[in-house]
């Protein structure tokens, strides 16, 4: 098998490639010696020109530092933040591994895309806020020379959550932490919901909370092309194919309480390549799963959940595929076409509206004043 060898940034990397293993060294001016092997086949062979070597430009690296299964929108931002912690220009070879790139079954391209911050744990409010600085300034972030600005249809609507008498208290609290942490939501009793919202039924809400700024919805495509794009310029290695294998070693060791463990470590990936039963093997440091709904999966590769049952190593990843489901109401006398949108997960409810009192661009949050839910107005 001929095999296209990419000049190799490891030196100071994550793995450092060991001596003897099968597919031998490594020389700095492999690229030139092949166009000299190509220009001498030429001169020999008759006949018009052909390339004698296959183009492999579709295979992925002989090794890289971490390999990350899944190129969704979680895949793709765990490259992008482990290239930003590079401290030189190819100093940790990524490669994004994606068995689909029409993405047709991926999360990221069904999503809805909206982003909210009404969480009970500080912990993901603060993702969330940084999210909505993140998406604020997505032309900082993914800033690529010569390409275009990103335009990620940010259309600002908060998120509007209801409680019957029963979770009134858990709401009550939640919003505390969320106020804590810095965002902007505020409670809303039935009167000033059907004040502010007069096409809702507020039958059975004791209480409601609703964001007022950095929520909303926009288009997930936009940032998965966004992030794709911004990772090629960083140099990220993209393959089309499925990992189908790892390939691991053990190590025992002791430990600090005398008793020796196997530790086992994934030295090797396989990725499979489209339409073949080929596949090509990766030497890496570091695997990240980030497969989505099939996360379970590659776990198992890794022989997570394969263990005796009972034990850490026997517990599967609890992530299956599952179907989700996005409503949209029949609502004529609702704020606009595209909402209200109730999504319905799991006893969690939550509607959209379509009002500008919020925003995820213009103003810093510093600059807007708290406001009174009473004021709040109604909807058009
Ligand atoms: C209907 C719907 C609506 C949603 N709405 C929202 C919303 O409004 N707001 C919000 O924040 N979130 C929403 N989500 C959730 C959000 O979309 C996901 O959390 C997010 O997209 C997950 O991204 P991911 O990269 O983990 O997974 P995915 O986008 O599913 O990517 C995983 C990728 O891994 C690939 N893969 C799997 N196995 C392998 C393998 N062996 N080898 C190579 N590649 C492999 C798959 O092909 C896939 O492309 C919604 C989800 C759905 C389904």
């Amino acid at each position: 098998m001929i095999r296209r060898v990419l000049p190799h940034g490891l030196g100071r990397g994550l793995l450092t490639r060991r001596p003897g293993t099968r597919r031998g060294g490594f020389s700095l001016d492999w690229d030139g010696k092949v166009s000299e092997i190509k220009k001498k086949i030429k001169s020999i062979l008759p006949g018009t020109p052909c390339d004698v070597l296959p183009d492999t430009s579709h295979l992925p690296p002989e090794h890289s530092d971490v390999v990350v299964v899944g190129g969704g929108v979680l895949g793709l931002s765990v490259a992008y933040w482990l290239k930003q912690l590079e401290n030189r220009r190819g100093g940790m070879r990524v490669l994004v591994v994606e068995r689909d790139h029409t993405y047709s079954q991926a999360s990221t391209g069904l999503s809805v895309g909206g982003i909210c911050q009404q969480f009970s744990l500080p912990e993901n409010i603060q993702l969330s806020l940084f999210s909505a600085s993140f998406l604020r300034n997505i032309n900082e972030y993914l800033a690529v020379t010569n390409a275009p600005p990103l335009d990620l249809q940010f259309n600002p609507s908060g998120y509007l959550l209801l409680a019957s008498e029963k979770d009134a208290a858990a709401m009550e609290s939640n919003v505390k932490v969320q106020k804590q942490e810095g965002a902007k939501v505020c409670l809303m009793s039935p009167d000033q919901l059907r004040n502010k919202f007069p096409w809702i039924s507020t039958e059975g809400v004791a209480l409601a909370s609703y964001g007022m700024e950095n929520e909303g919805w926009f288009d997930p495509w936009c940032l998965l092309h966004g992030l794709r794009q911004k990772l090629m310029s960083m140099g990220v290695f993209f393959c089309q194919g499925e990992v189908t294998r790892f390939v691991t070693s053990s190590q025992r060791m002791m430990t600090t309480d005398d008793e020796m463990v196997t530790l086992k470590s994934i030295h090797e990936v396989h990725v499979k390549m489209d339409h073949s039963l080929e596949y090509q093997p990766v030497e890496c440091a570091i695997v990240i799963n980030a497969a989505g709904a099939w996360s379970a999966q590659i776990a198992a590769l890794a022989g997570i959940g394969k263990g005796p049952p009972g034990t850490l190593q026997g517990t599967k990843l609890p992530v299956e595929p599952r179907k989700g489901y996005v409503y949209v109401w029949h609502c004529p006398q609702g704020p606009g076409l595209e909402t209200p949108l109730v999504a319905d997960t799991s006893g969690a409810y939550f509607r959209r509206e379509g009002l500008g009192s919020n925003y995820l661009g213009g103003r810093s949050p510093a600059e807007e004043e708290e406001p009174d839910p009473a004021n709040l107005g109604s909807g058009p």
